[in-house]
C-alpha cells in the first residue's frame, strides 16, 4: 500500500467527487486566465458554472497537438509568464515543436506523482537508481531524476548510450534499479549477457518509460539481467511528462494517477466513449495543472480501461499498456492494424525472438500485401522455421483478421535502437 505518496482519496467512491472539484477548478482557471481557452469555451457555449457533474465533461471542447503547435512558443498559457519556472519541448519530429511549461506547483505535483511510481515499484531509500534516459530539454531525464531524489533514493544520472560506462556503474556502484527505454533495456540486457557479468551486478528492478513495450522484450530483459520485476511508466510531455502511472506488480495493467487527471477512452473517429474494455484513444483533462491545464487533450495513444478492483489492493484505477498510436494505425484491406496487436499475438508464441517488423506493400496486381518479419528465438534451430511461420500467420489471421506472409530471420538480425524502434513500415505510395 502507498504510504508516503498515497492517493488523495481514501475510498473508490470518493474519486468522482474529487475529480469533479478539480474539473471545476480547471475550467474556471482556464476560462479566466487563457484567451485561447476562453475563446474555445465560448464557441462551445460552456461557462465554468455549467460544470455541475462529471458527465458535463462531454460538453467541453477538445484540444489537440495542433493547438499546441499553432500557439507556439507558449501555447495555452494560463498564468503570468513570470510564474513559469521551467519549459520542456516534446520530442516531436516534424514542424514546430510543442513547448509545455510548468509553475513551481506543477513541478511539485509532478515529482510527487513520480515519487509515487518509485514507491509503488517497491523501492526503499536503500535503492540505487541508474537513470539511462535522455537529459536536457526532455521530460524523461528530469522526471526520473528529480522524482527519485524526491523519493529519496541514490541516483546515478548516467544518461542514454555508453554501454561501457553503464556496465562499470552497474558493478562498481551496485545499482539496484535501472530506468531506461525498453530498447535501451534490451541493449543493456544483451550487453550484460555478452560480457558475462550477470553474476557481478545487483539489479533487482527495471523501470521502463518513454516507449511502448512488448511482453517479449520484457521477458528477454528479465532473463538476461536476472531481475524479477520490470515496471512500465507511461507519460507524455503535455501531461507533465513520464510518471503519471505505473504498471501493477500483479501484471494486471497500469495504475494511473486519477487524482491528478481524468482519463477518457474515446473512439478516435466518433469521439464518443468506447464500451467498457474496448480499445480507444486516451484523452486527458488535468485537475490541478496551473501553467498549461489540459482540457480533453487528444493524445493519439491507444489503450483500454481495465475494469474491477486489483488484487494488489490499490484503489487507483487501471488502463492497459499503450497499444499503439492512432497515427501509427494503418488500414490494410479495410482492417485497422496497430503495432500493439501484433505484440499481443507474437508474445504468446513459443520460439519467437523479441523483435519483429511489419511491412505493407502495394502489389503489381493492385492489392495490398503484408509481410511479417520475425526473429526466431535465440538458439532455436532453423528447422522449425516453416512450422513457426505457419503458426504466426494463423495467429495473425485469428486475432487481426488479416492474411500475411511470414519471414523468419535469425535472432539479433533486426535493428535495435536506444530510442524508439519503428516496427510498422507502410511502403505503399498514395
Ligand atoms: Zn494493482
Amino acid at each position: 500500500m502507498l504510504k508516503r505518496f498515497p492517493p488523495k482519496y481514501a475510498y473508490p467512491e470518493e474519486l468522482e467527487p474529487f475529480q469533479l472539484k478539480g474539473l471545476q477548478w480547471t475550467v474556471s482557471h482556464a476560462w479566466r486566465n487563457s484567451p485561447f481557452y476562453r475563446k474555445r469555451l465560448d464557441v462551445a457555449g460552456v461557462a465554468p458554472g455549467d460544470i455541475r457533474t462529471l458527465a458535463d465533461l462531454s460538453r467541453l471542447p477538445f484540444t489537440a497537438a495542433e493547438d499546441l503547435r499553432d500557439n507556439y512558443p507558449l501555447p495555452l498559457l494560463s498564468v503570468e509568464p513570470k510564474e513559469i519556472v521551467r519549459i520542456h519541448p516534446s520530442s516531436g519530429t516534424t514542424g514546430k515543436r510543442k513547448i509545455l511549461c510548468d509553475t513551481q506547483k506543477d513541478i511539485g505535483d509532478w515529482l510527487c506523482m513520480f515519487a509515487r511510481c518509485y514507491e509503488m515499484a517497491g523501492l526503499s531509500r536503500e535503492d540505487r537508481v541508474q537513470i539511462c534516459v535522455g537529459y536536457g530539454l526532455w521530460t524523461a531525464g528530469a522526471g526520473f531524476q528529480w522524482g527519485a531524489e524526491r523519493f529519496g533514493a541514490m541516483t546515478i544520472p548516467a544518461g542514454p548510450g555508453n554501454l561501457d560506462l553503464q556496465c562499470t556503474f552497474l558493478q562498481d556502484l551496485r545499482t539496484t534499479v535501472l530506468c531506461c527505454t525498453a530498447s535501451m533495456g534490451l541493449l543493456m540486457a544483451e550487453e550484460v549477457h555478452t560480457r558475462g557479468i550477470r553474476d557481478r551486478i545487483h539489479l533487482r528492478k527495471v523501470i521502463l518509460g518513454a516507449e511502448r513495450t512488448s511482453d517479449a522484450m520484457i521477458a528477454t530483459i528479465k532473463e538476461l539481467l536476472g531481475v524479477e520485476e520490470v515496471y512500465d511508466i507511461p507519460g507524455l510531455t503535455e501531461l507533465y511528462g513520464p510518471g503519471t502511472g505505473l504498471s501493477c506488480r500483479y501484471e494486471t495493467g497500469i495504475h494511473y494517477w486519477a487524482d491528478y487527471y481524468i482519463l477518457e477512452i474515446l473512439d478516435p473517429e466518433s469521439l464518443s466513449p468506447v464500451a467498457p474494455g474496448e480499445i480507444g484513444e486516451m484523452v486527458y483533462t488535468t485537475l490541478g495543472k496551473e501553467a498549461v491545464p489540459l482540457i480533453r487533450y487528444r493524445s493519439r495513444d491507444l489503450t483500454r480501461l481495465v475494469e474491477g478492483s486489483c488484487p494488489c489492493g490499490c484503489i487507483l484505477p487501471r488502463h492497459d499498456k499503450i497499444l499503439g498510436r492512432s497515427d501509427d494505425m494503418v488500414v490494410f484491406r479495410g482492417v485497422n492494424i496497430y503495432p500493439g496487436q501484433a505484440d499481443e499475438v507474437l508474445s504468446k508464441m513459443e520460439g519467437v525472438g523479441s523483435e519483429y517488423q511489419i511491412l505493407i506493400e502495394h502489389g503489381e496486381d493492385g492489392k495490398d500485401y503484408m509481410t511479417v518479419k520475425v526473429e526466431r528465438a535465440n538458439q532455436l534451430n532453423e528447422g522449425y522455421d516453416a512450422v513457426l511461420a505457419r503458426t504466426i500467420a494463423g495467429g495473425m489471421k485469428r486475432n487481426l483478421m488479416v492474411s500475411c506472409a511470414v519471414e523468419i530471420v535469425p535472432y539479433g538480425s533486426l535493428p535495435r535502437s536506444e530510442r524508439k524502434t519503428k516496427r510498422i513500415f507502410d511502403n505503399r505510395r498514395y
